[in-house]
């Protein structure tokens, strides 16, 4: 079993309620020694799969649907409940507890069920990474953050039993051991734009539109699949044939360009060109209100000029 604590970088997103005096104030780095271990034989084991708030993201989705043999939908359905992004206005999903225990769906008195495909949340504890760009909307230039710009940390909880045992790694072979590299890599673009709209904070909200789609396109790729396939998507947006290729059979290639998608339609990001004939068609639409816009203001002048009687005696020929 391991576990479902927050790294720095989650904390934002995967919200278990963490005692922030947990953390214990020691800026680790990849070569910090740490003793701990986690297995069947510890007094509280699986005592951390409950109570607990589980944020699925993309990736997680992705591989507990394959691990379950299901579609995203029926994941969706069975395994978890609408939340908010923390501090976002961006909908997700967490891991439904159930009912009258609060424990996680996957948990037996034996561990895990799903342990090689566990949510990103569960490897994360105890080792918590802290990236000095986060407050900064981590998601700025889209460059990879060099690692000196990370730290990491312990959290350590009062039932953890597993900082008794007499096992020591660097924090690169406990986050190694834990598959979280891979996880990080996987879940970056896609933390980047929550934490992006974080940024943001209460001063605009996304439209209902926006929400939706951000939703689906987070949660239920055979959806966004289709989406991209079966609408009028590939008339506005340019995508070559390889890359057609590949997210036409390759979940992951599919999730990748699904975090670029948004980013462009979100934030305004570069690199999903728009086809050059649907640009002049919106620069057209958009002048064409701009001109209805001006015609009507200058019927309204003149309306209120009679109304009063006056004479209208402004030159206001439309171009
Ligand atoms: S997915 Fe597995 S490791 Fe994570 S909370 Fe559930 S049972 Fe525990
Ligand atoms: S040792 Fe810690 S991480 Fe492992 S089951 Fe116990 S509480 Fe969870």
């Amino acid at each position: 079993m391991s576990e479902k604590e927050m790294s720095g970088k989650e904390k934002v997103l995967f919200s278990k309620a963490t005692n922030p005096s947990n953390i214990l104030p020691k800026k680790l780095t990849l070569e910090s020694k740490i003793k701990f271990r986690c297995h069947p034989g510890v007094r509280c084991f699986t005592a951390c799969c409950g109570g607990i708030k589980i944020i699925l993201t993309p990736y997680d989705i992705l591989t507990l649907k394959k691990r379950l043999d299901i579609p995203a939908h029926e994941l969706l359905q069975q395994y978890t409940t609408p939340v908010y992004l923390e501090g976002t206005d961006m909908p997700g999903v967490a891991l439904k507890l159930t009912e009258g225990d609060n424990r996680c769906p996957f948990v037996t008195p034996e561990g895990c069920t799903v342990y090689t495909d566990r949510p990103s949340a569960c490897r994360y504890y105890p080792v918590g990474m802290a990236d000095f760009h986060e407050g900064q909307g981590a998601m700025g230039g889209g460059a990879d953050h060099k690692d000196e710009e990370k730290f990491f940390f312990i959290v350590k909880e009062d039932h953890c039993k597993g900082f008794e045992e007499d096992k020591e790694w660097t924090v690169a072979e406990w986050r190694a051991d834990q598959g979280v590299d891979v996880r990080d890599e996987m879940n970056k673009e896609w933390l980047r734009l929550v934490m992006r709209r974080k940024s943001f904070g209460h001063q605009a909200s996304l439209s209902e539109q926006a929400k939706r789609m951000f939703f689906m396109t987070s949660t239920d790729l055979d959806h966004f699949r289709r989406f991209i396939f079966e609408s009028s998507f590939l008339d506005t947006y340019q995508i070559d044939d390889e890359t057609l290729e590949k997210i036409k059979n390759d979940d992951v290639e599919l999730m990748l360009f699904s975090f670029k998608y948004l980013a462009a339609s979100l934030f305004g990001a570069e690199g999903l060109p728009i086809r050059e004939d649907k640009i002049q068609e919106k620069v057209k639409e958009i002048k064409k209100r701009q001109d209805d816009s001006v015609t009507q203001s200058i019927e309204d002048y003149k309306k209120i000029k009679a109304d009063r009687g006056e004479k209208i005696d402004m030159d206001l020929d439309m171009k």
